[in-house]
């Protein structure tokens, strides 16, 4: 049997047992070992939801997760059982113009882990057994399985470092220093950032911002830190806005120089207020950024070799049974930065 956590409504969880299904032509069955838990979950638990993407019944969430294949189906080569993998939750259609030009995170018909994008919605992999397409199991070959779980965070974060270019030598500004913006900051020193200053609002995150090696971190809150910032020692190459708070788009946007890039990582909600004259006045580009297409497999890659070191991130590994303790955690920045679900 398989133990599955259910997101019955907003703010209630529980755990469902199913029979072990059997894997199709093409697929293959991962028995899931860690799962992350993401912003976006978050969203769905607190709030059913976000922007238009609601809960239309009972979902399963999570798509931040790694686990070994245990069985495969017709077609996939047997030789794959027992093998370490990372799951890509994206299942693109492979036939839209936008997956035959190479920009399959745009499929007009994606099947992306839980999200709610579709009805019923694609079933998450809070849960120990996952069926997926052979493709989705990218190996993973590095000594610490649980580092795997985050290669689809890191993925987001090399396709918002991909928006702006070369960063060798560059000056680099993250605001919001939860998962993706600590994952950011290591993405953009990966990629050369010469200078890496992150703003936030809790003392907690610029402490591990300092400890992954952030060259400055300020109190965003703090009146003026963003003068002391940028005063005689030049504006910023390029921002990774990670809030999605009006106060820190602004922030980004104002200490980015002429010409630069300000990449919004962080989900706006549907009007969010920003300086855009600014936008205007310094010829910056205000980029947007939308999941990932290759960096799955480069992300998995440079966690298995840790030439991205992910592992001071993972704060607390909590089994299925203590779902409602590993939500409310998630949720306090004070205490967390990545949850993980242990579903050995
Ligand atoms: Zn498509």
């Amino acid at each position: 049997m398989s133990d599955t956590l259910l997101l019955e409504r907003p703010g209630r969880l529980a755990i469902l047992t199913r029979e072990i299904a059997e894997p199709a032509a093409g697929e293959l069955r991962v028995r899931i070992r860690f799962a992350g838990i993401c912003g976006s979950d978050l969203h769905y638990f607190l709030h059913g939801g976000f922007g238009k993407v609601r809960m239309q019944g009972p979902m399963i969430l999570g798509h931040e997760s790694c686990g070994m294949i245990e069985a495969v189906g017709p077609g996939v080569d047997p030789g794959r059982i027992g093998e370490w993998v990372a799951v890509n939750p994206s299942l693109p259609c492979g036939e839209c113009d936008e997956c035959r030009t190479g920009r399959s995170r745009f499929c007009v018909d994606m099947r992306f882990m839980g999200s709610a994008m579709r009805n019923p919605p694609i079933e998450g992999a809070f849960r120990q057994h996952v069926i997926c397409s052979e493709a989705q199991a990218v190996p993973f070959t590095g000594e610490a399985l649980e580092e795997a779980a985050l290669a689809e965070p890191l993925a987001v974060c090399l396709h918002a470092v991909a928006q702006t270019g070369d960063l060798s030598g560059k000056r680099v500004l993250i605001t919001g220093f939860g998962p993706i913006g600590a994952l950011c900051l290591l993405a953009a020193r990966h990629a050369g950032a010469a200078y890496i200053a992150v703003t936030d609002i809790s003392p907690n995150a610029l402490e591990l911002a300092r400890k992954l090696g952030a060259d400055d971190a300020f109190e965003s809150s703090r009146a003026g830190a963003l003068d002391g910032l940028t005063r005689g020692r030049g504006q910023m190459d390029a921002s990774f806005e990670c809030s999605a708070h009006p106060s820190a788009i602004a922030d980004a946007i104002a200490a980015t120089r002429p010409c630069g890039t300000v990449v919004q990582v962080g989900m706006l909600a549907a009007e969010t207020t920003a300086p855009l004259t600014h936008i205007v006045t310094k010829e910056l580009n205000f980029r947007g950024t939308f999941r990932f297409d290759v960096e799955f497999a480069e992300a998995v890659r440079l966690i298995a070799s840790r030439q991205i070191d992910i592992r001071p991130l993972i704060s607390q590994r909590l089994p299925l049974t203590a779902a409602d303790k590993a939500f409310a955690l998630a949720q306090d920045r004070s205490r967390s930065m990545k949850v993980l679900f242990d579903l050995s």
